[in-house]
């Protein structure tokens, strides 16, 4: 899968990008990314990129032409047209499911704003899709970009080594994961739980499910409702009310 990232900030990307999971990928060739400096296709002495906003107002705005430039660079080598993110905090938000519908593409350009934002002209004429990572706003698309593929990276196949597999963790299929231990066994008067070091894989892996509904219950009981239970689960999740319920009366 390939990833090209129009950004003001490469080094800060690759930087990131370069080391552990994603970095492996990298070098196994599973992912390629690439980071354009938007300033490259500039052609004043100044490298300007950006300007004054028309009507007045705060802050400078990204200019289209170094954007559409830069932009250009990467599709005069293809035949199609690259899936096309704008990083914004105006996007639709960022979740696990956008992770698994992107890493199905091959190709995806994504675009980092900086300042006050970028001339809508070149986001009407490139952008396919604008994401964000949260209802917040933050300096710049870097940061935004790196989650999305460093998210989106891991579920590419092969990236993750097997026992790294994802199926289980949060938000895959809809639940959080079930808490976590190594070692030692014991640690602070605190023992890791009996079923963990039983070796029995089928009462692990339903203890597992089971911790995956208590935490998914105790943290983000809104989720619940989204996914299928079977009828012993609705019962458990029944039973995790009552006990609530008994705690707040005491
Ligand atoms: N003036 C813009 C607005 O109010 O919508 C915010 C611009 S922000 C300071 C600069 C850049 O950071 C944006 O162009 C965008 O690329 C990126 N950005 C900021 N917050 C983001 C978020 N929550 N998710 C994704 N990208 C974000």
């Amino acid at each position: 899968m390939r990833f090209d990232i129009l950004t003001l900030f490469p080094d800060m990307m690759e930087a990131v990008l370069g080391d552990s999971i994603i970095g492996r990928a990298k070098k196994n060739g599973l992912i390629e990314i690439n980071c354009i400096q938007i300033r490259d296709f500039t052609h004043d002495k100044h490298r300007q990129v950006d300007d004054y906003p028309y009507g007045g107002g705060r802050g400078m705005v990204m200019q289209p032409q170094p954007i559409y430039e830069a932009y250009q660079s990467i599709c005069d080598k293809l035949d199609y047209k690259p899936y096309t993110i704008y990083l914004s905090p105006q996007g639709k938000t960022f979740r696990q499911s956008t992770a698994k519908r992107l890493a199905k593409k091959e190709h995806i350009v994504l675009l980092c704003g900086h300042y006050e934002g970028v001339d809508q002209r070149i986001l009407d004429e490139i952008v396919d899709a604008e994401i964000s990572i949260g209802d917040y706003v933050l300096t710049g698309g870097e940061i935004a970009c790196m989650a999305v593929v460093d998210a989106v990276s891991r579920l590419v196949p092969g990236v993750l080594k097997d026992e790294e597999s994802f199926s289980e963790e949060s938000h895959y299929s809809g639940l959080l994961e079930y808490p976590q231990y190594t070692r030692p066994e014991e640690w602070h008067g605190k023992k890791v739980p009996d079923v963990l070091l039983s070796g029995h894989h089928k009462n692990i892996c339903e203890w597992k499910r089971k911790m995956s509904i208590k935490t998914t219950f105790e943290k983000r009981r809104g989720m619940l409702s989204k996914i299928k239970l079977s009828e012993k689960e609705k019962n458990f999740v029944e039973e995790l009310k009552r006990e609530q319920n008994c705690k707040g009366k005491k």
